[in-house]
């Protein structure tokens, strides 16, 4: 397996991954949404995940984010043009 292939391969897989399964499991909590504070020992709600438990993965929110560009752009664009029929 070449080196592109299998570059191309991983990037292929990752990109399904986020597709598919766009959130994670918070490395902070461990998907318990809570931890312990750490002179006190306290359970407080994990700040990194708001208590959910699941974080959302790096590529799904550069998709997101690219995605976001593009709508509003389109967007923009879309209502500059005139309307059929309101010369
Ligand atoms: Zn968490």
């Amino acid at each position: 397996m070449t080196p592109l292939l299998a570059t191309t391969a991983l990037i292929t897989g990752y990109a399904l991954l986020c597709w598919a399964l766009p959130f994670g499991r918070c490395w902070r909590c461990k998907k318990t949404g809570s931890h312990p504070r750490l002179i006190t020992r306290r359970l407080t709600t994990c700040r990194r995940c708001k208590g959910s438990g699941l974080r959302l993965r790096h590529g799904r929110a550069a998709f997101n984010y690219l995605a976001r560009i593009h709508a509003d752009a389109t967007a923009r664009r879309r209502a500059n043009q005139p309307t059929a029929g309101t010369r």
